[in-house]
């Protein structure tokens, strides 16, 4: 997850009506699918002064007409841009509040941008300035792999009593899903509540697609034992999730089996070690971390919730930051009066968020600028209305 070093040349100049040298980006292929190309290492540094004041033209060209987005785990060169941070449900409700801005540029990944299509306006067109910014989170659970556990759980009888449950970060498909059999979306902050909501409405939860944050949250905000959560595996043969039919029948948590692969990488060990290196230091992680690691630790929240723990914390405080790099590093630089370090000794940045990077964001600016729209996100009409049922659903949380 460490981000390898980008062979770049010196900038090229832009100027009106000069072809912009950012379009070489996915060389060779079609721009369309851009999906999974690289950068060929043939822009200009994303430091170089040229880059960053091409960046703020475009910007200020496109003026009240966009507005950029930066989730917290982006990269410091790209979140300067940023008209407002957050998490991802925070910036899909600010583009939804801005409607006067036509173009919303979403510095985070893909299923961020869906949920800001899902909310702005049609007039909005939201733009994710690299298609490869995925979530391999999002990605561990499919349409079809879902339809399948619920065509499952319905052969087994215990469909009506389900209530499916999934984070924010899923793509839009399985918003509709979770929609369309009633549910609800959550975010890390609102998981607890969220639970509690579907238990009130059924006697099962279908927790989609973090079974940590699942897990984390049934047992230490609802009080449920680990035996009340089973792992659906979807990739289990059998077509049950490797589960057998008393299994399912007999738990509360049907977890779905995704992870974070940022926040899955820290261990009991990172813990055990941080506090043998920095006596009486404060341990804080998100709740996407493994359960024994947050066991492990003192405190759990939200990003915002870290970010807020950590302002307020007395000067002096040590803390142990279990959440992506990016985000620690400008803690620890906005926070000089605390020690701040990455609770593991391994760089581990979010590889898709760092996608993201001032070539691409130039791209993404310079190019409505110029009249012409790139790496548009659209969600099918269908698709949103089930989605933001979802989401109206959370908004209604008691
Ligand atoms: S940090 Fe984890 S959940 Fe967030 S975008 Fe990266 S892989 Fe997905």
């Amino acid at each position: 997850m460490s981000t390898s070093p980008v062979q770049l040349v010196p900038p090229v100049a832009a100027g009106p009506g000069r072809p912009l040298p950012l379009l070489v980006l996915g060389a060779g292929t079609d721009l369309a699918s851009e999906r999974g190309v690289d950068c060929p290492g043939q822009l200009p540094a994303a430091s170089d002064p040229a880059l960053v004041a091409r960046a703020r033209a475009a910007r200020d060209a496109l003026g009240d007409r966009a507005f950029v987005l930066g989730h917290h785990y982006q990269r410091d060169e790209v979140i300067q841009f940023a008209d407002v941070t957050g998490d991802s449900y925070k910036l899909a409700v600010q583009a939804a509040g801005q409607p006067g801005a036509e173009f919303v540029v979403f510095c985070g990944v893909h299923f961020m941008a869906e949920s800001a299509d899902i909310l702005t306006s049609a007039r909005q067109k939201v733009v994710l300035p690299d298609l490869a910014a995925g979530c391999s989170m999002a990605d561990m659970a499919t349409y079809n792999q879902v339809e399948e556990c619920w065509e499952a759980l319905e052969d087994l009888g215990v469909a009506d009593q389900v209530v499916p449950v999934t984070y924010m970060n899923s793509s839009a498909d399985i918003k509709a899903f979770t929609g369309r059999h009633g549910g609800t979306v959550c975010t890390s902050a609102n998981a607890g509540r969220a639970l509690a909501w579907a238990l009130s409405q059924g006697s099962k939860v279908l927790f989609l697609p973090d079974q940590h944050l699942g897990r984390n949250t049934a047992v230490l905000e609802l009080g449920m034992g680990l035996d009340d959560c089973v792992v659906w595996n979807p990739h289990a043969p059998g077509g049950t999730g490797g589960l057998t039919p008393e299994q399912v029948r007999d738990a509360t948590m049907l977890l779905w089996r995704g992870h974070c692969s940022v926040h899955g990488r820290f261990s009991p060990g990172c813990v055990a070690d941080v506090r043998a290196r920095i006596p009486g230091v404060n341990v804080i992680v998100h709740p996407e971390c493994q359960h024994e690691v947050v066991l492990a630790a003192d405190y759990i929240g939200s990003t915002e919730k870290i970010i807020s723990t950590i302002e307020q914390a007395p000067a002096g405080s040590a803390w142990a930051v279990g959440t992506e790099l990016n985000l620690v590093q400008r803690l620890g630089r906005a926070n000089p009066d605390k020690t701040i370090v990455f609770l593991d000794k391994t760089v581990c940045y979010c590889s898709t968020m760092n996608r993201i990077d001032l070539p691409h964001l130039v791209w993404a600016l310079e190019s409505p600028a110029a009249g012409r729209l790139v790496n548009q996100i659209t969600v099918d009409e269908r698709t949103a209305a089930q989605a933001r049922a979802a989401l109206e659903q959370m908004l209604a949380l008691p």
